[in-house]
C-alpha cells in the first residue's frame, strides 16, 4: 500500500468513512503524497499522454486561435493569458511560439499559470525560460490578474474531485470510502440519506457531480462577463447529464482500481459539459459547444498545419500524420471524438473560431 494509502486509512480509522470527493482530492493534491505533487506523470515513460504531449500542433493551433479571439475582443493590451493545470507547460510553450507571427498579440500577453503542484510548476518554469513573455504562477484561478483575458484548460476539469451519491435501500446516500474487514479500502454508502436529490434511481445507481468544477466555472464565467474574454475547456466527457459514475484510475497507461495505491495513479472523472454549461450560463456567460476535439482542430486548421510541417521536414511525414490522426480521429484509441471543446465567453463577443454559435 502506498504512503498515502496508509495515511488515508489512518484518517478513516480515526474519523470514520470519508467522501469520494475528499478521497479524490487527497489522492491528487495531498501536499506531501498527492499524485501530482511530486512527479512528472506525462508521456510514454509516465502514466498517460495528453494532446499537447502528442504533438506541437495542438498548442500551436490553440495559440493562433487565441490570437484571433484577441482580435475579436478588440485587441486589449495587456491580455491576461491564463492556463489552468498546465502540466509540463508544453501547450503554453507551443502557443507562445506560434503566436510570434502576430507580434502585437505576443507583445500584449501577460501569462499566468495556475498550478497546484510545485514539482510541475518547476518543470513549467524550465519549459518557458526562453518563451520571451512574462510568466507568473498562481495556485487557484482567482489569482489570475484582473482584466480582459483568455483562459485555456486542457484536461484540467477532469482532475477536480467529484462527489458521488449511490442509490441504496431506496434512498440516495453519499458514497464514501471506508475500511473493509481486513483493513483495505472499499466504497460504501453513507448512513444518512440525502432526500434533497430529486432523481429516481435503481438500487446501486450512482450520481456524480463536481461541485469544485461548478464553482470554478461559475466564478470564471462571472469574471469574463464583467471584465471581458473567453475560456476554452478541452476534456473528455459527455454532452448530456446522466446517471452513472466515471471515476477512473490510470497507471502506466492502464486502467487500475481507484482504491489501490492512492497517490500512485491518476484519478479522473469525465466532465459533464452540459452541467458545466449550466453553471456558466447561470453567471450570465455565453456558451459555445461542446464540439468534438477532432472537429474543433479541423476547423482551426490542423490539416493545413500538418501539410506545412510535412513540407518543411519530409522525413517526419509519418510522425506528423500519425499525430494528426490521433488528435482528430474518432476510432478507438483516438482522441478526436472522445474529447470535446467548449468555450464560455462574455456575451458581447461573436462566436469564436471553431464554434458555430451559442446553443
Ligand atoms: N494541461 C496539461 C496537464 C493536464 S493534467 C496537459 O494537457 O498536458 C492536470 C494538471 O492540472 C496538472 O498540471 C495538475 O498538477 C493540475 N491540477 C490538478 N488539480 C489542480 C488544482 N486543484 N488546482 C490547480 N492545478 C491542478
Amino acid at each position: 500500500m502506498s504512503e498515502l494509502g496508509a495515511h488515508i486509512k489512518a484518517i478513516i480509522a480515526e474519523e470514520g468513512p470519508i467522501t469520494v470527493e475528499r478521497y479524490m482530492e487527497l489522492a491528487l493534491t495531498h501536499p506531501e503524497f498527492g499524485y501530482y505533487m511530486n512527479r512528472d506523470p506525462f508521456g510514454a515513460a509516465g502514466d498517460f499522454t495528453t494532446a499537447p504531449e502528442i504533438s506541437q500542433m495542438f498548442g500551436e493551433l490553440i495559440g493562433l486561435w487565441a490570437a484571433e479571439v484577441w482580435s475579436m475582443m478588440g485587441r486589449p493590451d495587456p491580455l491576461r493569458f491564463v492556463e489552468l493545470g498546465p502540466g509540463r507547460g508544453t501547450l503554453m510553450s507551443d502557443a507562445l511560439r506560434a503566436a510570434r507571427i502576430v507580434p502585437e498579440f505576443r507583445a500584449a500577453l501577460d501569462v499566468t499559470l495556475i498550478e497546484a503542484s510545485a514539482t510541475l510548476a518547476e518543470i513549467q518554469h524550465d519549459t518557458l525560460l526562453t518563451a520571451g513573455a512574462p510568466v507568473a504562477w498562481g495556485a487557484s484561478a482567482d489569482e489570475a490578474p484582473e482584466g480582459p483575458a483568455i483562459f485555456l484548460a486542457n484536461e484540467f476539469l477532469d482532475a477536480l474531485p467529484v462527489r458521488q451519491y449511490v442509490r441504496s435501500n431506496n434512498r440516495w446516500r453519499e458514497r464514501h470510502v471506508a475500511l473493509d474487514k481486513s483493513g483495505g479500502l472499499m466504497f460504501a454508502p453513507g448512513r444518512q440519506p440525502e432526500p434533497f436529490i430529486p432523481a429516481a434511481g435503481e438500487e446501486g445507481d450512482i450520481i456524480e457531480t463536481c461541485p469544485t468544477g461548478h464553482r470554478l466555472v461559475y466564478e470564471l464565467a462571472g469574471r469574463l462577463v464583467r471584465q471581458g474574454g473567453v475560456a476554452l475547456f478541452i476534456d473528455y466527457g459527455h454532452n448530456v447529464t446522466a446517471i452513472g459514475e466515471t471515476l477512473q484510475a490510470v497507471r502506466g497507461h492502464r486502467m487500475v482500481d481507484p482504491l489501490i495505491e492512492p497517490g500512485e495513479c491518476d484519478l479522473t472523472a469525465h466532465v459533464d459539459f452540459a452541467a458545466m454549461a449550466r453553471s456558466a450560463r447561470a453567471a450570465g456567460a455565453a456558451v459555445y459547444g461542446p464540439v468534438d476535439q477532432g472537429d474543433f482542430l479541423r476547423e482551426i486548421g490542423i490539416d493545413a498545419r500538418t501539410q506545412a510541417l510535412c513540407a518543411r521536414s519530409p522525413e517526419r511525414t509519418e510522425e506528423f500524420e500519425q499525430a494528426r490522426r490521433r488528435l482528430v480521429g474518432k476510432e478507438t484509441g483516438e482522441m478526436g471524438g472522445l474529447f470535446k471543446a467548449m468555450v464560455i465567453a462574455s456575451r458581447s463577443l461573436p462566436a469564436p473560431p471553431g464554434f458555430e454559435g451559442p446553443r
